[in-house]
């Protein structure tokens, strides 16, 4: 397929994240011409501050909030990984640092004990299921502290280097003949005739957190987009501290989940994470925040205690009160978003490429994103 079967000839895509990369590169290869709008370069939002898990099944089954499809988009996004990392690895030539699972998740009280039977029971009917493994958790990871009660190991989430990841999408990007990577915001004006899409046919916003206060001039006054399409305005930043803390000898193997905290071994580094902090926009971290974390990771692992700290950082997600993204047409003309991706951004990068650039070459809506648009019903009522 390429653009031959649309009249559209170029998008602006504005924000380079793993979400604006990836949709550009699809729609690159599919040729389109793309103008990658980004404001700070090289990117540094919430897709460098990540810590890369790809887990459907911890994030997005057995919570009573999630949007009710949110599930099977992860799982779907979690499938193509594989072979879209390795794709990465070749066109670019670096490491994509995709593993793939098993993740252990482990529960020290009823409360998590209880998460753990939700999911278990949710992934039951899925070919996903997770094996109940307390009972033999020292042969699965031996730095898991002893007097864990309920333990299953996930064998649908892996998990990414997500630092690399982006370096490798960023050198593709710069590579590619078709996209044009513009280090600057974008500027976009309202005309006699409609949106001017910064000289392109199209504008597709994956600007994060700041995806709704993207703004478009107007008789020489900025107006932000979400006051021309009120969905915009569900995406809402959502904080996140974490840490790193130095590879040691005995410690966690696999992703390790308890809880809000987890603890996820790269190769040079084990992150340890995550506040969520609704509405807040960090620049910095607390050390009261990343202590208490610290904490927290050793109680799961004791031996991290004694793992020098490498760095601490923040991030802002870009979250809806579903934990869902938004992925579609907007009420704009030929403006599309994805975006809103909260705690899954880098889990559903590879899909939502697919999606939108189905979207915008063929009007074709994935039956997967259906209830992710902009204005679905669905939208509307969270
Ligand atoms: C602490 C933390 C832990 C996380 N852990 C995971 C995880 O384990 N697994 C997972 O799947 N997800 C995780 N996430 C979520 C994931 O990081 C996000 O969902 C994902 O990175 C969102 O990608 P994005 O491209 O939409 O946003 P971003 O990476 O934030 O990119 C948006 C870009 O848009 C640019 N921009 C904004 N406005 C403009 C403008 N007007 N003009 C030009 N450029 C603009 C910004 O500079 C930025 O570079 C985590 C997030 C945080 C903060």
């Amino acid at each position: 397929m390429n653009a031959q079967n649309t009249s559209l000839q170029s998008i602006a895509i504005v924000g380079a994240g793993i979400v604006g990369l990836s949709c550009a590169l699809e729609l690159a290869d599919r040729g389109v011409r793309v103008s990658l709008f980004e404001k700070q370069w090289p990117p540094r939002g919430a897709s460098w501050a990540a810590a890369g898990m790809l887990a459907p099944a911890f994030e997005a089954i057995g919570v009573a909030e999630n949007h009710p499809g949110l599930f099977d988009l992860c799982d779907a996004g979690a499938r193509l990984w594989p072979e879209w990392a390795r794709a990465l690895e070749t066109r670019s030539g670096k490491p994509s640092g995709y593993h793939p699972g098993p993740s252990l998740a482990v529960a020290f009280d009823q409360v998590g004990a209880e998460k753990l039977a939700a999911v278990q029971a949710a992934l039951a009917e899925h070919a996903l299921a997770p094996t109940e493994c307390v009972s033999n958790l020292g042969d699965i990871d031996q730095s898991v502290a002893n007097d864990a009660i309920a333990a299953l190991l996930l064998p649908s989430d892996g998990q990414v280097d997500n630092r690399l990841t982006l370096d490798a999408l960023v050198t593709c990007a710069e590579r590619h003949e078709r996209i044009d990577i513009r280090r600057e915001e974008i500027a976009l004006k309202w005309t006699a005739g409609g949106l001017d899409h910064a000289g392109h046919d199209a504008t597709l916003l994956t600007a994060g957190w700041q995806t709704g206060s993207v703004t478009i001039e107007r008789d020489g006054a900025p107006v932000d987009i979400r006051d021309l399409d009120a969905s915009l305005g569900q995406i809402q930043p959502i904080g996140g501290q974490m840490l790193s803390v130095a590879p040691i000898e005995g410690a966690p193997r696999m992703t390790l989940r308890s809880g809000h905290v987890y603890i996820v071994p790269k190769a040079n580094r084990i992150i340890i994470g995550a506040t969520s902090e609704p509405g807040r926009v960090l620049s910095q971290s607390e050390p009261d925040q990343i202590a208490e974390l610290r904490a927290q990771a050793i109680r799961i692992c004791p031996v991290l205690e004694h793992a020098p700290v490498l760095e601490s950082w923040v991030g802002v997600r870009p979250g809806r009160a579903n934990y869902a993204p938004i992925l579609g047409q907007t009420k704009l003309d030929n403006v599309f978003v994805a975006s809103g991706h909260f705690r899954n951004g880098i889990l559903l990068a590879p899909i939502t490429a697919q999606i939108i650039a189905d979207l915008v070459l063929t009007g074709r809506v994935s039956p997967l994103a259906a209830t992710f648009a902009p204005n679905a019903e669905l939208s509307e009522r969270v």
